[in-house]
This record gives structure tokens, C-alpha cells and sequence, in this order.
């Protein structure tokens, strides 16, 4: 029996990357898997998983189309038991100065109001059911600066959400959590939607470097957290931002480190007969 077994999830962005693992990785598990996207061909992920999925082309900043995905799952298998708020892009690149409103618009849209759409639209579907696991996709830029400012403040209030909410909805029996990924192979960080495999090898090679596991994240790892928060293997875990980095938000790989640190002999401790 799988982990999932009987569960109906709706995942965004599960055109790509790791929306499209989780919603492959779901429905190995026993799930019935809605596959969202604002991409057409993202409908190629739900061919590939027959009878137990479908696709719904959806703009997760839109509240009308968070509402028809959500209503798809109910209306085809007569409940929700995971929203999987994945959606994502990397947002407003680029100097604070020369950031349009548009893109600062735009980037709050797609990873921060559609979090929030999520949230309000299966919050009442899951409070009848007094049941339910809603994950949304933060990132570990949520606790690290360099780079982006946008991206990180956007993922912070997904944090924050993540834990306000999950306080609300545990009186009704329904858990929310999120996951912080830290750099994982997909299009995202190569800054385009259809990166070749060659080229995310490449990318693999040159971030493996500075990773203190010597490997960036896959796909399979985040989707293997997502399993655990939507089964009920997590039922005790609510509020929680899971950290899935490989322990790059904790510092460099330890042979970066300067030799000295790495090599130096203990220094010995003051002991009573030094006296
Ligand atoms: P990806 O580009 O492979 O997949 C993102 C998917 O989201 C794409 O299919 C895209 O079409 C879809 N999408 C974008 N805007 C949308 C919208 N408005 N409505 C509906 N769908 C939309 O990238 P990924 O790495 O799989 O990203 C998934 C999530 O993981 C994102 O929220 C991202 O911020 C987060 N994340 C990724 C990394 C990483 O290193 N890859 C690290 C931390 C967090």
C-alpha cells in the first residue's frame, strides 16, 4: 500500500522541475494528482500518469483559476487532502534601483498572493473535511541575503504565512507547513524554462563545489519531503518551514575552509598541574 493511498492533491507548477517529480512521486504513492500550470505543455506531466491525474492550465495569481483547480480535484475525486503551493519563478532580478514596479508587482504576484490564494480557497474545502495537509514551496533565500532582494522577502512571508496559518487551521484538523529548498536542479536557477539536460549537468558540476554534501539538491529530494508532509506520517508536524538544503544554509563545504581550520591540532586546555 502507498504512502498516499486514497489521498487527492492538487500541485502547482507541476509542469516542471520539482512540481513535476512531486506529482510523479505522489501518484507512485497511491495519489490522484490535480498537475497545475500556467504552461499548456505542462500537460504532458499528467499524460504521463494516466487515470490518476489530470491537468489544468491555471495562473496561480489569479484567484478565479486557484479556485477552478482546486474545484477540479473535488469535482473529480470528491475531496482535497493536499494543496502543494509549488509555483514559482525567481522574480525581479537585478539593482534596487532600476527595479520596476511591474516586476516588484509580479514577482509578489506569483510567489506570494498565490501562497495566499491557496491557502484562503482550500482552507474552507479541508475545514468540512477536518482534514488536510496544505506544503508550499519557501526557499532558503528566505534566511540568507546576496543577490536577490525580492525573492527572499517574498519566500520570508511564505514562512511567515506558513506559521500564522497553521494556527488558524489546527483547530480544524488541518496542517500547513512549507519547505525551504536549497539550490536544486531545475530550469529556475539557470534562469531559463527549458534548460537542457547538458546544461543542468553543467550546473550540477559547478555547484556541487561549494555544497557541503558535494552534490546540489535533485528533484527527488524535495519530493520525498513533500511525500512526508502530505502523508499522514507528518500528523504531528504543523507550522514547520523544512529546510531540504543539503546543509548549504549552515555554511561552505568543509574543504573550503581555510587550511588553518581545517588542519590546526587541537590547542591543549589549561589544566590544574600548569599552575
Ligand atoms: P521550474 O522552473 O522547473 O518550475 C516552476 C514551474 O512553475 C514552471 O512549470 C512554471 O511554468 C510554473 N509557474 C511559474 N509561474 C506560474 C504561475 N503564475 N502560475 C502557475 N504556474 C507557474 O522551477 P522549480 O525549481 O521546480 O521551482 C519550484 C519552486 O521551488 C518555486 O517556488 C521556486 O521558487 C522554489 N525553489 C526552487 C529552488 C531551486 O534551486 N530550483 C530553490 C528554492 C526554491
Amino acid at each position: 500500500m502507498g504512502r498516499l493511498e486514497n489521498k487527492v492533491a492538487v500541485i502547482t507548477g507541476a509542469g516542471s522541475g520539482i512540481g513535476a517529480e512531486t506529482a510523479r512521486r505522489f501518484v507512485a504513492e497511491g495519489a490522484r494528482v490535480v498537475v497545475a500550470d500556467l504552461r499548456a505543455d505542462g500537460s504532458a506531466v499528467a499524460e504521463s500518469l494516466g487515470d490518476a491525474a489530470r491537468f489544468i492550465q491555471a495562473d496561480v495569481s489569479k484567484e478565479a483559476d486557484v479556485r477552478a483547480m482546486l474545484d477540479l480535484a473535488v469535482s473529480t475525486w470528491g475531496h482535497l487532502d493536499c494543496l502543494y503551493n509549488n509555483a514559482g519563478f525567481c522574480g525581479a532580478l537585478g539593482p534596487i534601483e532600476s527595479t520596476s514596479v511591474e516586476d516588484y508587482d509580479l514577482t509578489f504576484d506569483v510567489l506570494l498572493k498565490s501562497v495566499f490564494l491557496g491557502l484562503k480557497h482550500a482552507a474552507p474545502i479541508m475545514k468540512r473535511q477536518r482534514s488536510g495537509s496544505i506544503i508550499s514551496t519557501a526557499s532558503i533565500a528566505a534566511f540568507q541575503n546576496g543577490g536577490q532582494h525580492l525573492y527572499g522577502v517574498a519566500k520570508l512571508a511564505v514562512v511567515k504565512l506558513t506559521e500564522t496559518v497553521a494556527l488558524e487551521l489546527g483547530e480544524h484538523s488541518v496542517r500547513v507547513n512549507c519547505i525551504c529548498p536549497g539550490f536544486i536542479a531545475t530550469p529556475l536557477p539557470f534562469g531559463r524554462p527549458n534548460a537542457t539536460a547538458e546544461q543542468l549537468d553543467r550546473m550540477r558540476a559547478a555547484g556541487a563545489k561549494s555544497q557541503p554534501l558535494g552534490r546540489v539538491g535533485e528533484t527527488s529530494d524535495i519530493a520525498a519531503a513533500a511525500l512526508f508532509l502530505a502523508s499522514d506520517e507528518s500528523s504531528f508536524v504543523t507550522g514547520h518551514a523544512l529546510v531540504v538544503d543539503g546543509g548549504m544554509s549552515k555554511g561552505p563545504r568543509w574543504s573550503r575552509w581555510p587550511e588553518l581550520a581545517r588542519t590546526h591540532k587541537p590547542i591543549r586546555m589549561y589544566r590544574p598541574e600548569d599552575r
